[in-house]
């Protein structure tokens, strides 16, 4: 479906981003994978997709926080395999501290990689995607993008600000044939997720199952973590022909968090 396109996915040696990586390569796109590391294993990773989809896959060690890693990571991801069709916007950080002591520095951080980041490779790689008439930008914000939770100002900021940049350059490429939609998860279980339940299970001293369902899905209605799977799905399709006239808009993953 997606046969020879070229996507980035930054962020994407773990957890949601490799998800989605994996899902494109299925359908044949020639991948980027991405992270701030550089490591064997990091490289491993990308000839292990490659190897598994029949198509090409690189890593490009580049770090989000950083203005010019994210212009390098487009623009090297182009000179290695092409003119970048497909950007996924996915790298993000959390912190969880009170407002009045919400270190600044940690505030800069969010900002720069859950935000700022997608501003730099969007704007580095719109160029090519106007020229050739076919784009698609997918960035991935969250349920915090359309709502609050306390103690998460800084995340739930740039959330909010990335589906504020969607709709944006959504509506200044309307008529060149890209997209740029945001796709907005509640939890998803991944392997941190999935790390974090024994941790609960000690803390509250309840099983697992009583974690999941009361507290960690608590504001969750379907009491479903959303697959990693799902995620990747959602992306593909919003990278289809077939999602060519859905731009500018923030889509839920999030079993009806966002309905309460
Ligand atoms: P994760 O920690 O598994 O993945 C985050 C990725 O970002 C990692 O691959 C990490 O290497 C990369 N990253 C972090 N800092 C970076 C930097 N400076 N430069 C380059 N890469 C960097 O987490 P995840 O849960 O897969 O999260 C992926 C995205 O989904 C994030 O934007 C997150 O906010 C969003 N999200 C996750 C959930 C969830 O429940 N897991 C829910 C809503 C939104």
């Amino acid at each position: 479906m997606l046969t020879g396109k070229i996507a980035v996915v930054t962020g994407s040696t773990s957890g949601i981003g490799l998800g989605i990586a994996e899902a494109l390569a299925r359908t044949g796109a020639n991948v980027a994978l991405n992270s701030y590391t550089d490591k064997p294993e990091d490289h491993a990773l990308a000839e292990k997709l490659a190897a598994g989809h029949g198509g090409k896959a690189v890593f490009i060690s580049a770090d989000m926080s950083t203005p010019a890693d994210c212009i390098a990571l487009v623009e090297q991801a182009a000179d290695r395999l092409g003119p970048v069709q497909i950007l996924v916007n996915n790298a993000g950080i959390q912190h969880v501290e009170a407002i009045e002591t919400f270190p600044p520095e940690k505030w800069d951080a969010i900002m720069a990689i859950n935000l700022s980041s997608s501003f730099h490779t969007i704007r580095t790689a719109v160029p090519g995607m106007k020229a050739a008439g076919w784009g698609r930008i997918v960035n991935i914000a969250s349920a915090h993008g359309l709502t609050a939770s306390p103690f998460k100002s800084a995340y739930v900021a740039a959330k909010h600000g990335m589906i504020g940049l969607t709709k944006t350059v959504a509506l200044e490429l309307a008529e060149f044939g890209t997209t740029c939609n945001a796709i907005c998860p509640g939890y998803v279980m991944t392997p941190l997720v999935e790390g974090q339940i024994e941790d609960q299970m000690k803390a509250h001293g309840l099983d697992r199952e009583r974690v999941i369902r009361d507290v960690m899905l608590e504001r969750q209605p379907t009491k479903q973590f959303v697959a990693i799977e799902e995620m990747g799905a959602t992306a593909v399709f919003l990278c289809s022909d077939q999602a060519s006239q859905i731009t500018g808009t923030a889509i839920s993953v999030d079993g009806g968090w966002t309905a309460l």
